[in-house]
């Protein structure tokens, strides 16, 4: 076995705010990470400037990403922060540690660092200068999907509390750990529990990390189905999410349509609240952070799953977000929606598939169905905005990942294709696809749909 994966699921679960992991959470982090590196040589500079490369130019202004990167300057955290000041950030520019303003983020057009070959397609350069506007430190960061950035020159992704210790359930893949799951007689979600209870320094305390991450989760979907009116970004898109749970929850509805149908109401909630910079956690990342929650929250509800079975559920959706993580990329920007949506799906089939009873064997295989068919999936938002396609595409991960885990489910729980191949795959594919396709903004529905400029 090579390394074991120590990715922790308080670190895939992120609390934060909207509407992109890799454009504001991840941009926000390194910000930060950067203020606190220039604090560290004992620097003061006169000013900072931030370049925005790749992806985070190319659909940075609907993702806020300039607006992330002054507040994480400021030193705010994305998991604290309050979103209703973020929206509002000029306003709090005042006195800050270096004097701020909007013109310090620069969003580089693609025809300035065309001939460069970019250490990652999220790419921020953050620059300290002097009085005369001469760099005294820079740094560059990559963020690579998820809310998870590292330095440009590093393999090590940043401000996750150092290295953790070898597991006790180690595993590296897709297989090994349904191996160990079945050698072990545990569920998966038991086993992913286990290793987070040793990270964590005991089950109280990885419990209250997850209760953390669940009732983010809860709250986001309750504001969300609270909601009526108009999306910001100038689409005009309505929202939908409150209208949809009550046509969800009418007599005359069609009652086997009816669960589904009230969690993607579930994932309107959440995918419109992410639009309109609220508070969200990412599951895997903020574009899909809509199907996790719904599924799982309106089984906890229909089925009554008590506390252990929530963070179970959380555990083995988090693992499969994990392998993926590890072995391809959760970001749109590298590798397209399929490596959003396609894993938030396949994290939330599992997950489904173990609470119906399925065998670590079915749990793995309904990962790999809801990937499977996923593959392929472009990341083209309209205007840059994470409304359309996002929002809907959500509510469709949330009918996959409920075929997913029924087709493995009555399937014997071995596939042909393993879900270690599917995300090889996945990225194999992300990796051939043009860069049109990669939240660009340049190709798909993003140029093929008429949008009025606002
Ligand atoms: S199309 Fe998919 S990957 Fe792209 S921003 Fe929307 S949810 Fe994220």
């Amino acid at each position: 076995m090579s390394t074991p994966i120590t990715t922790r699921l308080t670190d895939l679960y992120r609390i934060g705010p909207g509407p992109s992991s890799s454009h504001t959470v991840g941009p926000m982090r390194a910000a930060r990470m950067f203020r606190e590196a220039c604090e560290a040589h004992g620097l003061r500079p006169a000013r900072v400037r931030v370049e925005l490369k790749g992806s985070l130019s190319a659909t940075g202004h609907g993702h806020g990403t300039d607006r992330a990167v002054l507040a994480g300057l400021l030193g705010w955290h994305p998991d604290t922060c309050d979103v209703d000041a973020l929206l509002d950030i000029d306003a709090h520019l005042d006195g800050a540690w270096v004097p701020l303003a909007r013109e310090d983020v620069v969003f580089l057009p693609y025809r300035a660092y065309r001939d460069e070959v970019l250490p990652h397609p999220n790419t921020m350069e953050c620059r300290a200068l002097d009085e005369d506007g001469e760099t005294i430190f820079e740094q560059t960061w990559c963020s690579v999907g998820g809310g998870f950035v590292r330095l440009a020159d590093s393999d090590e992704e940043e401000d996750l509390g150092g290295p953790l210790p070898p597991p006790p359930y180690p595993y590296t893949t897709g297989e090994e750990l349904v191996t160990a799951a079945v050698a072990a007689e545990m569920r998966i979600g038991d086993l992913v529990l286990a290793n987070e209870e040793a990270w964590a320094g005991g089950a109280a305390e990885a419990a209250a990390g997850l209760d953390r991450v669940w009732e983010a989760m809860r709250a986001c979907i309750r504001r969300g189905l609270a909601q009526h009116g108009s999306l910001p970004g100038g689409l005009g898109m309505q929202r939908r999410a409150a209208e949809l749970h009550a046509r969800s929850d009418a007599a005359d509805f069609d009652a086997g349509y009816a669960h589904i149908a009230r969690a993607q109401a579930y994932a309107f909630a959440v995918n419109e609240e992410n639009a309109a910079g609220g508070l969200v956690v990412t599951a895997p990342t903020n574009g899909a952070a809509g199907i996790v929650p719904a599924v799982l929250v309106e089984v906890a509800e229909r089925l009554e799953l008590d506390r252990r079975a929530v963070h179970r559920a959380l555990a083995t959706a988090g693992a499969f977000g994990i392998l993926i993580k590890t072995h391809a990329s959760l970001s749109g920007a590298e590798v397209g929606c399929q490596g959003e949506v396609g894993s938030a799906t396949a994290m939330a089939a599992a997950a489904l598939c173990e609470i119906l009873g399925g065998s670590p064997g079915h749990v793995e295989n309904a990962a790999e169905i809801a990937m499977e068919h996923n593959l392929g999936l472009t990341c083209d938002p309209l205007k840059g905005l994470v409304q359309a396609p996002c929002i809907e595409r959500n509510a469709m991960g949330v009918a996959k990942a409920w075929s997913a885990a029924q087709l493995a489910l009555h399937a014997g729980g071995q596939g042909l294709i393993s879900f270690d191949r599917v995300i090889q795959v996945m990225k194999r594919t992300g990796d051939d696809m043009r860069r049109e396709y990669k939240e660009t903004g340049e190709g798909g529905l993003a140029v093929a749909v008429n949008v009025p400029e606002c």
